[in-house]
């Protein structure tokens, strides 16, 4: 509805609801438009004229005035803009609604004094409801909003207004001061101040600009004091709030170069500036020196956020609520802090989105991804994150700030510590596995060169790289300043599953130990074994074993084996000790070796009688003794049979000889205490430290191991009943064949 109107008399403004163009932002924007509607576009026009960028370095001026007293014609001379200027022959009013231009004459060369950068104009159009009988709303609704962005109000008055007390000008001023006591009420603490600019239009010359002046003043105190001052506020002085400043101009159409000569001179006057004398001295503006920006005028709106700001205030005014200033300082503090910390995410995540993507994939397929440099790319991404954060947002509302970049910071570090926390999980999988690689090649190599290698050496070597690595990777991920940043907790971890990891392998280690140490034992017991077996065979005892010179019975041949065990084993213990040595083994680690070391030594010894005992080999060093007896005499002379000679004697005597080692072969006993060896005291009680895995290979041992439900005399059993037996008969057909033989032999001799 509003379009055609805006088009007649703004016609290169972007208006309310329009989808704007850059040529038309060239010319300005409609803020507010007749009908109260803000436009959104603020900050695009913002952002078109480069003032979004500024910060802090802009300004905002607005001018009030009875309609037609040539406030847009003096805008629009002042600052090379555009404003809307009610044409001399039709004398139609401009469309109401507040209007937007940016100056468009700071570069021109004025000499020493050019005009402030960034100097935004507003337009207030229709401000004077009264004269023309309308509603007062507009009026006092854009005064408001004026008051509240603006830091310079120029009131555009003719000369010969002033000092009519009752005009609709001094209306028009009441209505801004009522307006900005409301407005200063819940702001105290900041009371920003603003500047009232008189242009005195139209001006003859006669009445001196310094009388206007006092004439002026004296009618705003009045008008200030007749103001109902809110509760507080009862003692406050116009002072308090306003600065004031005056020109004069000369008639346009009367003195046209005269006053495009006075305007010149009056665009210089806005730049910065500031005062010379307390602001409460005196009420002109012999008090300020330079331009009339004085920074206590500046809203201290970012430039970027002016647009959301401008927009809340509206809001509230619009729906005639309190305007609570400090609360739209926060409220803009917090959207454009979120939006400049979305700002910043974005960017932090091209750098860190793909290696969380890289990170979740090695996970995914289950191989952990060590990152390079992550460390720096993190840092980098983090520090640019919050140093952009910071350019920006800390232009705003100070506790809103820091509360927002401890919560973009929480974010980032959010995101950081997770991707961190993988890179160490990496890190530890790899270095836990490269350790144990480095730890195996190390043993390997030295068990090739045969050498007596250091474990324990070799491991500790290992561990200290391995912790070097780590701490490395750890350190290069660490924030300075971020408490959770320092892995001192990852760091531990690692360093207890190297321990662990090294405890197995000198486990390993062990066994590999252990084991060659049992096959020694084996072989050892092997031959040891087989000769006292084979001492047997010599029935008549010592022809057997002519290097030991002494006559071994028959009756201690397990008093021998057992010795002979027990020593090897000792022996076997102090080369495990010997070597456990350089692992650093453990006392409790020696202990189970030893305790492992006797329960196979005496598995082999059992496995190695067993053999020995076996139905051919048995038989056969029977048969030898008994050969030995029935077939030699007692000087070792081998015997001629005669047929006189009392064979039967002989033979029933050898094979009850030898018939009588059986049942001593049966039972692994000792011969002084005919009681079995004391296997268990021997083998000792199984260590606390044993574990599962440690018993996992032995062979349970009866009377040794109580549950296993098999006694020591079990144990001890060589040959059981059945055998026994049944080698007494073989024996026996075997000796009643030998001696069948001899018989036939004496016989023989006798027909030969
Ligand atoms: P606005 O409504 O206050 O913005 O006034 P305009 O700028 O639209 O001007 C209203 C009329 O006053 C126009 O016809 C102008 O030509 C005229 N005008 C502009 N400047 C002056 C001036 O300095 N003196 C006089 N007497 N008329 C002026
Ligand atoms: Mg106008």
């Amino acid at each position: 509805a509003t379009a055609p109107s805006v088009m007649t008399m703004n016609g290169h403004f972007a208006a309310v609801g329009d989808a704007p163009t850059k040529e038309q932002y060239e010319h300005g924007i409609q803020v507010i438009d007749d009908e109260k509607e803000y436009n959104p576009n603020l900050n695009t026009f913002l952002q078109q004229t480069g003032t979004a960028q500024a910060g802090f370095n802009y300004h905002l001026i607005s001018v009030f005035g009875s309609q037609s007293t040539g406030k847009s014609t003096l805008l629009n001379y002042l600052f090379g803009t555009a404003f809307g200027v009610m044409s001399e022959s039709e004398r139609r009013q401009t469309t109401k609604g507040i209007w937007m231009s940016k100056n468009k004459r700071e570069s021109d060369d004025r000499g020493a004094h050019k005009m402030a950068e960034n100097i935004l104009v507003m337009d207030v159009e229709g401000t004077d409801g009264r004269e023309r009988g309308e509603d007062q709303d507009f009026e006092r609704k854009s005064a408001l909003f004026a008051l509240a962005t603006s830091e310079v109000l120029i009131i555009n008055i003719w000369e010969h207004q002033v000092g009519l007390y009752q005009g609709a000008n001094m209306g028009l001023l009441k209505t801004v001061f009522e307006v900005n006591l409301q407005l200063f009420l819940k702001d105290k603490q900041a009371n920003p101040r603003s500047l009232l600019f008189f242009v005195i239009r139209d001006h003859i010359g006669t009445t001196p600009l310094s009388n206007l002046q006092q004439t002026l003043i004296q009618d705003l105190t009045k008008i200030w004091s007749s103001l109902s001052k809110p509760k507080g506020l009862e003692k406050s002085r116009i002072e308090d709030y306003f600065d004031f400043a005056f020109a004069a101009l000369p008639h346009k159409i009367l003195q046209p170069e005269k006053f495009e000569e006075e305007v010149l001179k009056l665009g210089t006057r806005f730049r910065a500036g500031h005062r010379v004398s307390k602001p409460d001295d005196t009420h002109t503006d012999q008090e300020l020196e330079g331009g009339v920006f004085l920074p206590e005028y500046h809203r201290r709106i970012p430039a970027d956020g002016f647009s959301v700001y401008a927009a809340g205030v509206w809001e509230q005014i619009v729906h005639n609520k309190d305007l609570d200033l400090p609360t739209q300082q926060e409220l803009l503090a917090q959207f454009r802090c979120d939006e400049i910390a979305r700002e910043v995410l974005v960017a932090f995540d091209e750098t860190i989105a793909p290696l969380e993507e890289k990170q979740a994939e090695g996970t995914r397929l289950g191989n952990l991804i060590v990152i390079a440099e992550l460390g720096i790319s993190g840092l980098k991404a983090r520090s640019a994150a919050v140093k952009a954060f910071e350019a920006e947002a800390s232009r705003y509302h100070k506790g809103v700030y820091s509360r927002k970049r401890v919560e973009l910071e929480s974010k980032i570090d959010t995101r950081l510590k997770a991707l961190y926390h993988g890179q160490l999980s990496a890190v530890h999988k790899a270095g836990v596995k490269s350790f144990s690689d480095a730890v195996g090649n190390a043993v390997k190599i030295g068990q090739k060169k045969g050498a007596s290698y250091e474990f324990a050496e070799i491991v500790e070597k290992e561990k200290t790289k391995a912790l070097e690595t780590f701490e490395c990777e750890a350190k290069s991920l660490a924030v300075p300043g971020v408490p959770w940043a320092n892995f001192k907790q990852q760091y531990k971890l690692f360093e207890k599953e190297l321990d662990e990891v090294s405890a197995r392998l000198r486990r390993e280690e062990m066994r590999r130990l252990a084991t060659r140490i049992e096959r020694w034992v084996k072989s050892r017991l092997g031959e040891s074994v087989g000769l006292e077996f084979n001492k047997l065979g010599s029935g008549r005892g010592g022809s057997g074993a002519p290097e030991e010179g002494t006559k071994p019975t028959e009756k201690d041949l397990w008093d021998r084996i057992w010795t002979l065990f027990t020593s090897t084993v000792k022996e076997a213990e102090t080369r495990f000790l010997d070597r456990a040595q350089s692992f650093d083994a453990s006392e409790s680690e020696k202990e189970v070796g030893l305790w492992r070391l006797r329960r196979k030594s005496w598995a082999v010894l059992r496995v190695r009688i067993d053999e020995e005992v076996m139905e051919g080999n048995i038989l056969l060093k029977l048969r030898e003794n008994f050969e030995d007896k029935f077939r030699y005499d007692d000087a070792g002379v081998p015997r001629i049979w005669r047929p006189t000679d009392d064979i039967e004697g002989i033979y029933t005597k050898a094979r009850e000889s030898t018939l009588a080692l059986i049942p001593l072969l049966s039972r692994f006993r000792l011969a002084e205490s005919y009681a079995p060896p004391p296997l268990p005291d021997w083998i000792g009680h199984a260590p606390d430290a044993v574990v599962p895995d440690d018993e996992e290979d032995l062979t349970p041992i009866g009377g040794v191991d109580e549950e296993e439900g098999k006694s020591l005399e079990e144990e001890m059993t060589v040959l059981s009943e059945a055998k026994r037996q049944d080698l007494v008969v073989r024996f026996k057909k075997m000796a009643d064949g030998v001696y069948v033989e001899a018989k036939r032999s004496a016989i023989g001799g006798v027909t030969q």
